[in-house]
């Protein structure tokens, strides 16, 4: 049973990262931010419109990165589009405590079951900053911090 589990989270994964959700730049964003993960290599720029209601409209992202960091940014912009950034950052603090074996996430937010495909990285140390990269670069988007966000 745990074998078929895992089995189909890594089919989640490789589709992710194979048809990446909202991948390619924003033609108007008011927000753009850029997100490395030296350890790995990871790439990223995040694209976002958030309205003045602190709404994120819109979300995108362009990079290169591994399967792990690539299909994290898929499922995280699938998840926090048309969120506000204060949703957003529940998320990921429940996301970020699943990863680093800290917390147990938490189900009762929409969607957080389509997280928990990346929930097996917290047996991997050296993966969970693959995975919590473009929630570290979202958060530096809606900060509108000026540094490139990195993962040491
Ligand atoms: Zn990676």
């Amino acid at each position: 049973m745990m074998d078929d589990l895992r089995n189909l989270y890594q089919e989640v994964i490789f589709d992710h990262n194979r048809n990446p959700r909202n991948y390619g730049a924003l033609e108007n964003p008011n927000r753009t931010a850029q997100g490395y993960n030296p350890l790995c290599g990871d790439q990223l720029k995040l694209y976002m419109v958030l309205d003045d209601d602190g709404r994120i409209a819109d979300v995108s992202f362009e990079g290169n990165g591994c399967a792990i960091s690539t299909a994290s940014a898929s499922i995280m912009t699938s998840i926090i589009k048309g969120k506000t950034a204060e949703e957003a950052q529940i998320y990921f603090d429940s996301f970020h405590g699943m990863v680093t074996g800290e917390g147990d996430g938490d189900d009762s937010l929409e969607d957080f079951d389509k997280l928990r495909v990346l929930g097996g990285v917290a047996e991997y140390p050296s993966r969970v900053k693959c995975a919590t990269l473009a929630w570290h670069t979202v958060r530096a988007a809606i900060d509108e911090s000026e540094e490139p966000v990195t993962t040491e």
